[in-house]
């Protein structure tokens, strides 16, 4: 039991950091592929198929 516990957090650890990098790259509007870097702020829309980003211009269109 003792050497599952162990196992199951050394997962979270090494999932962690790839996971704050996907994530940070992957910001950038759903339309135009503008994003942070270019100076454009992004902000989160639920839609109904899910979840995506647009950034200003796009984001009132939806
Ligand atoms: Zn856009």
């Amino acid at each position: 039991m003792k050497g599952a516990k162990s196992s199951l957090m050394q997962d979270l650890y090494f999932k962690k950091p790839s996971e704050v990098q996907s994530s940070a790259s992957e910001v950038q509007c759903y339309i135009c592929g503008k994003g942070l870097q270019d100076g454009f702020r992004i902000t989160a829309k639920m839609l109904s198929n899910g979840m995506a980003l647009f950034c200003d211009a796009h984001y009132s269109l939806q």
